[in-house]
């Protein structure tokens, strides 16, 4: 596989063409974003353990039946996907109140949500990622009905999935956000998961293990995902 010219380069990761149009090689850099890329620090190792995280992750997805674009690590920063068709729309769960949830809605961080919510926010960093809902991704056709049930139904699949596999680490999955994409017409999981991208704390202490770290200058940001890889059993 040879890798081509760059594509595209977000906030923390880049997307490189390869000699086959059916597959790019995504990037994962130390750059690590908050606040809609108002805030922008570089983290020594994010790169590597994000993306040694994500694969492991996106391998226990798929193991479980979930379609992913990821196909193949190929160096401690890079990994080899499928080419997909973005849908501009993040899909969150959360299983205990934190974040803008709690900001909006004015209720305790921790509060458990029972069942948990599901959320969809435009993914527009000049507009604040907003939120909107079912109806407005019918409007302005970012998805289909079906394609929208589908994500939906992926969505609290991965809840489920990995709510129990951060609980056999002792940690509470306390809410993530996956995107999707089209790859030959199917919804796939797409972008990454990593602690950037979710929150999880200790089962006992409560201690933020995520990017909270970073949002909220708690220290030990890389250190902290580390340690949530280490306890799945994940060695950098
Ligand atoms: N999230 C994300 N990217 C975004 C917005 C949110 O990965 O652009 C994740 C975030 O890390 C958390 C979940 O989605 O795990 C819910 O985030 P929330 O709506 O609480 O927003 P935040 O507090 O991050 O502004």
């Amino acid at each position: 596989m040879e890798k081509r010219e760059q594509l595209y380069a977000g906030k923390a990761k880049s997307i490189f063409k390869t000699d086959d149009p059916d597959h790019l090689i995504m990037l994962f850099r130390n750059d690590t974003s908050a606040f809609d890329g108002k805030r922008i620090e570089q983290l020594d190792r994010k790169g590597m353990v994000n993306n040694k995280f994500n694969a492991f992750i996106m391998g226990k997805l798929q193991a479980a039946g979930i379609p992913t674009h990821f196909v193949k690590l190929l160096s401690d920063t890079e990994v080899l996907v499928k080419t997909m068709e973005m849908i501009p729309v993040e899909c969150v769960v959360r299983n205990l109140a934190a974040g803008s949830l709690v900001r909006r809605l004015g209720v305790q961080e921790g509060l458990e949500l029972n069942p948990p919510t599901f959320e969809l926010f435009l993914k527009n960093d000049a507009l604040g990622d907003p939120m909107v809902n079912e109806s407005h991704v019918q409007s302005f056709g970012w998805a289909t009905p079906e394609q929208l049930a589908r994500m939906k139904e992926l969505t609290f699949k991965i809840n489920d999935i990995l709510k129990a596999l951060f609980a056999e680490g002792n940690m509470l999955l306390v809410d993530f956000k996956v995107e999707f994409g089209l790859h030959k017409g199917e919804v796939i999981l797409g972008d990454e998961f990593s602690p950037d991208g979710c929150r999880l704390w200790d089962k006992d202490t409560r201690e933020k293990l995520d990017k909270d770290r970073f949002r909220q200058n708690l220290g030990n940001v890389v250190e902290s995902y580390e340690m949530v890889g280490q306890r799945l059993g994940l060695t950098f």
